[in-house]
This record gives C-alpha cells, structure tokens and sequence, in this order.
C-alpha cells in the first residue's frame, strides 16, 4: 500500500462532556437516554442525519417481532420506544384490521395475539426519526448529527475523547466515559481493544431494504393467508416453533428466476412487514448479499450499487408475479445498507451460545434477554418465556479504560452474536453501558471497578429487569 504523511496539526475542542456516546442506533440511543437520566453531562454523536440506526436508516420497525404472549421482556429503554412511538403515532397495528374471528383465534393459539390484541406493534420507522429525536432532546443530552468518529485520544491505556470529522471540520471531543456504540466497534478497534472479526465470506450478509406502494392489500394478504410460510423454512429451529406463521415471500422470486428475469445466484427471499391502509409495505428485508466486510468502504459501495440493482429487479418480479401488485411501485429505498455483523470485542467476559440456550445466570447481570436466536440458519423465539441474563462483562473491553461498548459489537461467540444483535438485546446492553458510564462517574472508579449493587439499582430504578 502507498502512503502518504500527513502534517502534524492542533486540534480544536469542539466540547467536553462526562459521558460521550458514539454511533445513535438502538444500542447509543438508550446509552445516551440512561446516561443522561442519571444526571450526568451527556453528548450522542451519529454520522448520519437522524438517530435511530438500522431502524431509520434501513427501515426495520419490527423491534419486537419476537413477542409471543408468554415471553419474559426486558422492560427499560425497549418497550419506552415502543410505548411512546405508539403514543406518537408512529406504529403501525399490522393486525388491527382483523375481523374474522377464525383467523384472530388462530393467531391467540400462536401466542401472537392476546384478548384480540396483537403482541406487538411495527414500528413507523420514518415517524421513529422524530420520537428518537424527542427523547433525546427531553432528556437534556446534547444531540450531534451528520458528524463522525474517526480517531481517538488516548492517554496510556486510557481513553480520553475521540477526534471526529464534520461539516465543521476536524474536532476532539473529550469526556470522562466513552460509550462505542457505532455496531463496527469503530472505537474499540481505533484505541487498541482486541477485537475478532469472521473472514467475509463466514459474515451474516448485509441487505439492502425497499418499500413499495400502490398494493391491493386485500389481495395480497389473501395470497399471503393461502400460501402461509413457516418459521422452520428458514433452517433449525428448537422444533416448537417449526410450524408457527411467518410473513416471508419466496415465490415471485423463484418465478421470476426461472423465467430468466432475476440471476439463479442472486439471493432474494423476502421478509415483508409494516403494511398501511395507504396501499404500502414499507419495508422488504430480502435484497440480502453475502461475501461483504461492513469495515472495507469498496465492499460497502458495491453492496450499496448491487443491492440498489436487485431492488428494482424484485420490484418487477413483484408486480409480475404477486396477487395485488399489479399498479405497485418503488417507494422508498433505504438510505443506508443494513449490517448484521463485523467486528466483535474481546470482553471481559464472552458470553456463549451455551449461555443463551441455557437461560445463563450472572450475578454481575445488567438485564435480561428473551432466548429469542435469529442468524446463522437457526431461528429459535421466545415462546415459553425462557431468558438469559446479561453479564456487565461483555460490554466491558480488555485492555482500554474509560470505554464502554453497546449493541450488536458486544463480546461473545459465533452463535451468541444471532441473540446478541438483535435490537431487544442491544438496548440492553445500551442503558447498561449508560448506567455503568453514569456509575462510574459518581463513584470516580474505573468503568471495570464499578459497584454492581449501585448499577442494577440504577437500572432498576429506570425499568430494567435484572433477574
Ligand atoms: C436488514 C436488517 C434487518 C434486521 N431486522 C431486525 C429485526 O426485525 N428485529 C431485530 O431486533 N433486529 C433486526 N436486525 C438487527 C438489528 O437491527 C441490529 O443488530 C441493531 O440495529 C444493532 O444496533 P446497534 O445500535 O448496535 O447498531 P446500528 O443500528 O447499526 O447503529 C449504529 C449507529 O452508529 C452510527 N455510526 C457508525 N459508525 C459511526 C462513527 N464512526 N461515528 C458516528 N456514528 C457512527 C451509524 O450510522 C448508526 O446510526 C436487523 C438487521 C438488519 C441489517
């Protein structure tokens, strides 16, 4: 590789802050909000133009998609997004529009609905722009978009801010407790943490999301309700839920490859949810590519420009081939491809696939997780209402003090990382790390010295299930 050298130069400080968190998905949202609510000095800085991650940037509402009527939730900063989305407007009750008292009784049999009400509601992910905004703002953290982390400050083993690039130029931002929640471990790895990351072609694949509108909805969900798809089509399941109800679309894709319209290797099988009155479904998680590193910015851009071309080549198989699609249309494509997994911190702790199949308990436990397993050919929902805690030490990395980690970058094994990203556990792990910064802080020790006790009576106080 050539290089070239750059000058040496004095940074400004752009501000300093007790708690600094990075990236405003799921997982740096609810770390900012726990931070903040715990009385510290807190500053939420997101690359792009809103907060709100995976959900706004690839228009994934389906937060909690994984509740059934007997799963254990995990309370906090989760269900307050679904709650006040929903106070807002901005969730959509797919079920609503039910009558037929055979199909809701099937649904209740499927723990799907409970009392004639759905478990869970989809959330408007355009309309989550504004509530993730209101949230912050009501919670007095100071709020920094279209800004990026690109180096940080180190002092010895300490971290002291990072130096991020904007519209406003090169800045540091300096504060007491760093929080990575950019889902790339981006400043994990840039202070030194160890870290592992599968080879490519080993790594959960990266989608590009669509919506469309100018749907017959009626038509398609009488399709849909006559050609039923099955969990257990997706690969292992732990048997129970082999036969339980899935919106998931394969066959105008299939179609459309035999008819030579769509490439036989081009992997499109589509998950579709978040239907309107409006004649839409926001959002088609199915333009999925394989062999993509999220941390090398060539492979980012090809994903980006193939997955843009499937798109249009899974609209026309759509219109083509699915009862309703007749007049529908490409409406929105989401603004950034989704990513499941890149790097992974080395933590203090690495929690394992045995400890999320076996309802794990720790007593340094910052939450739980519904056992809800979604990646790597296994689909395993929590329909019984068995969980695993949460142990501080998958957010805590080796080696470097003063920085936390949140999301789907926390420390664990292969199969660990399928329950792990999912977004329930990200908030988790997220207003655990906001506490544990907030804590840390008041008690002037490092983030690995914390005193338990005081953190999960923190995060009891803020609706966190514990045990
Ligand atoms: C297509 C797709 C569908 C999914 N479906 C579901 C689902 O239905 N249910 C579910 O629970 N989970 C689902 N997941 C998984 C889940 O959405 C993610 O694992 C989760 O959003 C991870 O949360 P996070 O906060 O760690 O990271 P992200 O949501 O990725 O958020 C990271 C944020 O950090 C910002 N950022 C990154 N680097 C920097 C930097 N250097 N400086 C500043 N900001 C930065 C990003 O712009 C982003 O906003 C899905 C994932 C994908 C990709």
């Amino acid at each position: 590789m050539k290089f070239v050298e750059e000058s040496p130069k004095m940074t400004p400080v752009l501000r300093e802050t007790d708690v600094l968190v990075l990236g405003g998905g799921p997982a740096g949202l609810s770390a900012a909000l726990a931070a903040a609510r715990e009385g510290v000095d807190t500053i939420l800085v997101e690359r792009f133009g809103c907060f709100g991650g995976v959900i706004t940037q690839s228009m994934i509402g389906t937060i909690a998609w994984y509740r059934y009527a007997k799963t254990v939730d995990a309370g906090g900063i989760g269900l307050e997004f679904e709650k006040r989305a929903k106070e807002m407007n901005g969730s959509i009750n797919i079920l609503g529009n039910i009558k037929n008292k055979d199909m809701i009784a099937t649904l209740e049999q499927e723990g799907l609905m409970v009392n004639g009400e759905p478990t869970y509601e989809v959330l408007e992910t355009e309309v989550f722009k504004h509530v993730a905004d209101e949230l912050v703002q009501e919670a007095g953290i100071t709020p920094l978009l279209h800004c990026i982390a690109v180096d940080v400050v180190m002092e010895d083993n300490t971290i002291k801010g990072v130096i991020t690039e904007s519209k406003s130029g090169r800045r540091a931002i300096l504060a007491k407790r760093v929080i990575d929640a950019t889902g790339d471990a981006d400043i994990a790895y840039l202070s030194g943490v160890p870290f592992r990351k599968s080879p490519k072609n080993e790594l959960m694949e990266v989608t590009v999301n669509f919506g469309a509108s100018g749907i017959n909805i009626g038509k398609f969900l009488m399709y849909v309700y006559l050609n039923p798809s099955r969990i257990g089509d997706w690969g292992e399941t732990s048997g129970k839920e082999e036969d339980s109800f899935t919106t998931y679309l394969v066959e105008p894709f299939k179609k459309a490859k035999e008819a030579g319209e769509i490439p036989k290797n081009v992997d499109i099988e589509s998950f579709w949810t978040n239907y309107t009155d409006a004649g839409e479904i926001t959002s088609f998680n199915g333009i999925h590519m394989k062999n993509i590193d999220p941390t090398d910015v060539w492979d980012l851009t090809k994903a980006e420009i193939d997955g843009r071309k499937r798109v249009l080549w899974a609209i026309k198989a759509l219109k083509k081939y699915t009862p309703g699609f007749k007049k529908a249309r490409l409406r929105t494509i989401g603004s950034s491809l989704g990513t499941r997994e890149s790097r992974k911190i080395i933590g203090e702790y690495e929690i394992t696939e045995n400890d999320i199949r076996n309802q794990a308990r720790f007593e340094d436990s910052i939450g739980i997780c519904p056992e809800f397993i979604d990646g790597y050919g296994i689909a395993v929902m929590p329909t019984t209402g068995r969980y695993f805690q949460v142990p501080i030490g998958i957010i805590i990395p080796q080696k470097v003090e003063n920085l936390l980690v949140a999301g789907r970058c926390v420390a664990g094994d292969k199969i660990s990382h399928a329950a792990t990203r999912q977004m329930c556990c990200c908030m988790v792990t997220g207003q655990g790390a906001g506490v544990v910064a907030a804590v840390s802080i008041k008690e002037n020790v490092p983030c690995r010295q914390v005193s338990i006790p005081r953190v999960q009576e923190a995060l009891k106080r803020q609706g966190v299930r514990i045990a």
